[in-house]
């Protein structure tokens, strides 16, 4: 089998160039004209593979999610819009007013917004369980849950969960696991061999290729039954395994409009051939920083899985291939000691997006969860002397430099 990289590169383009075009093309039009009536009539009854209209499909996105169903052996991808669209597209086609879904509550920000505010006034219920006890993971479901939902690497908590009991007692249930793998990307864990049943990532951040647009893309794995999904199964007779993501292309990613720009596809592209190289070089950063951060008096604590101190150590090595992702946490005195650190810096950047080639700084409890009151921060782990750190792929010895003078300075 082909190494990652090697497979990004080389995934042919479903129909020839007509200039032999070694890059894909952009094509940033919205509309595809056909020879005669017959044929786009064919187009839309789903009998003639064409594109007809962009915010359905588009041959620059289709390249994207060609390359991205390679990487990852799944049985289809949707690119979509953001993140945030890719877990929303997943609800709304697989839970109804009245549906549950069993979680973490240890989740990006918007997304237990998003659960509980935007979708739970529209009847959808959202349970926490502790996700490292598969008996309180089991002690939630019920015959209304739909799905279970977890992150590969919580943010800021840095909580990772061992996925295949997750996904053994998604089976149990009979219900699919969705795990969001923003912060690891296919090249730190392959979804498919944990049996997750889809994969939604944020491509915003480490895929883009350096923070180049918002994009989001939804991962079926190819490993679930959707005839046990009521809101699918009425398409399984006739898509069989393909419902779910005929569930999405002809429904619910069609009629929300939340397809991803071609330009943006054609960044994403970019960005996935060199993902492998910035990946590791960022992991490698964050290591430093990390066990750099934990030899300082001035810090009272890090937390990162790749420390051995991390209660995580043992389940990220291995579910990780050895590496532990972008992200660094770490606690100073309070929150006006972290406002004088992150002033201070000048190559590391304050900024809220994560996994860019630039490395970046943000005090979360002041920012990504203002919203909140300081007792449902305490609840999601937010401390107000925490800060979160996103290793770039700089020169390792410069970001030291930075955060060695920052501390000197608060
Ligand atoms: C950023 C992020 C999202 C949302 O992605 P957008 O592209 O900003 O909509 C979802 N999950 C995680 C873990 C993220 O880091």
């Amino acid at each position: 089998m082909k190494g990652f990289t090697t497979k990004v590169l080389h995934t042919r383009y479903s129909k020839k160039d007509v200039h032999g075009a070694l890059r894909f093309p952009l094509y940033d039009s919205v509309a595809f004209e056909f020879d005669n009536a017959t044929g786009i009539q064919q187009a839309f009854e789903g009998k003639l593979p064409a594109h007809t209209y962009s915010r359905i499909s588009n041959p620059t996105v289709e390249d994207f999610e060609a390359r991205m169903r390679t990487l990852t052996d799944s049985r289809g991808v949707v690119a979509v819009a953001s993140g945030m669209a890719a877990i929303t597209n997943v609800i709304l086609a697989l839970c109804s007013a009245g549906s549950n879904i069993v979680s973490s509550r240890h989740l990006f920000g918007n997304t237990i917004s998003l659960f509980e505010k935007t979708l739970g006034s529209w009847g959808l219920e959202v349970r926490y369980a502790d996700m490292n006890d598969s008996s309180s993971i089991e002690s939630k479901i019920d015959e209304h849950t739909r799905l279970l939902y977890l992150e590969s690497i919580t943010n800021p908590q840095l909580e990772v969960a061992d996925i295949s009991i997750i996904s053994a007692c998604a089976e149990k249930a009979g219900v699919p696991l969705v795990l969001d793998g923003t912060l690891t990307t296919p090249f730190l864990f392959r979804s498919r061999d944990y049996r997750v049943a889809v994969e939604v990532i944020s491509t915003t951040k480490y895929i883009s290729g350096g923070a180049t647009g918002v994009g989001g893309v939804i991962i079926d794995n190819g490993l679930f039954d959707w005839n046990r999904s009521p809101k699918v199964a009425p398409l399984a007779k006739q898509y069989g395994q393909f419902a779910f993501l005929a569930k999405l292309r002809r429904e619910v990613f069609r009629n929300c409009g939340s397809c991803m720009a071609p330009h943006h596809a054609w960044m994403n592209t970019l960005g996935l051939e060199t993902l492998a190289l910035r990946i590791q070089q960022s992991c490698d950063n964050a290591m430093a920083v990390a066990r750099f951060l934990a030899g300082q008096v001035k810090v009272k604590s890090v937390n990162y899985p790749g420390l051995s101190t991390s209660g995580s150590h043992a389940v990220a090595s291995a579910q990780f291939k050895g590496r532990f992702g972008g992200l660094v946490v770490f606690l100073l005195e309070d929150r006006a000691q972290c406002f004088r650190f992150i002033d201070s810096l000048e190559i590391i950047r304050n900024a809220t997006n994560l996994n860019d080639n630039k490395s970046l700084i943000i005090h979360p409890a002041s920012t990504i969860f203002s919203e909140y009151s300081v007792e449902e921060r305490m609840d999601m782990g937010i401390a107000d002397n925490m800060l979160r750190l996103s290793a770039g792929i700089e020169d390792r010895e410069d970001l030291i430099d930075d955060i060695q003078k920052g501390l000197e300075n608060i």
